[in-house]
């Protein structure tokens, strides 16, 4: 599910008077929407964004927005966001509840802020089944042999699906490539690669 490099590259340079537009994960950005009322953690590589002039940034919980926080968690049986939004896969709660239905109204919102704000890059939280984008769990993580699939969660799925590119946290070379169009000064790192590049990703999917 990873983006085209050439759509990053081509990114125009965000400045003061004209700032790159930026929709990002709530919870990336220090809000604390995630299930348990905390942010899900902290990423540098995500907050780093925030400190630049040259950035509007949209954030957005799409989980927070239909069910609340705190919230159960939830997962996709059947399939990824996609197949949510086509009506063949199911987000099920912890108790077994469907929230399809709420997660597909939060994806059109998140849509919806998108092409309000005039998005040009999304980042957002990998493995969420909102927010994923590279990775998310194929069913119920709590299963003791969960699994995890490529593919990404409704809310980015909704998004790609209407043209907007989605970047997730764990997207070092991505983010590399988004600094330099926020920041003139920045070197990028080279040696930083994108998580579908990591160990664990290839192995795992290699099965
Ligand atoms: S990953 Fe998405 S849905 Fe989950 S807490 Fe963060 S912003 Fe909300």
């Amino acid at each position: 599910m990873w983006i085209d490099y050439n759509y990053l590259n081509s990114l125009r340079s965000g400045t003061i008077e004209n700032p790159l537009r930026i929709l990002m994960s709530a919870c990336l950005t220090g809000l604390q929407c995630g299930y348990d009322g905390t942010a899900n953690g902290e990423y540098p590589s995500a907050l780093k964004i925030l400190k630049y002039p040259t950035v509007k940034v949209t954030k957005f919980c799409p989980e927070e927005f239909s069910f609340g926080t705190p919230r159960a968690m939830c997962d996709i049986y059947g399939g990824t966001g996609f197949d949510v939004l086509k009506g063949t896969a199911k987000i099920l709660a912890e108790d077994g509840t469907d929230w399809s239905d709420g997660m597909i109204k939060a994806s059109e919102k998140m849509l919806a802020l998108a092409i309000e704000n005039k998005i040009e890059i999304a980042v957002m939280m990998d493995i969420s089944a909102a927010c994923g984008s590279q990775v998310i769990y194929a069913g119920n993580r709590f299963d003791e042999n969960k699994k995890y699939q490529i593919g990404a969660g409704v809310c980015a799925a909704q998004l790609i699906k209407h043209g907007f590119k989605v970047i997730s946290q764990r997207d070092y070379k991505s983010l590399e490539i988004l600094y330099t169009k926020i920041d003139a000064s920045h070197t990028k790192n080279v040696a930083a690669i994108d998580h579908h590049e990591i160990g664990w990703y290839k192995e795992y999917f290699s099965k």
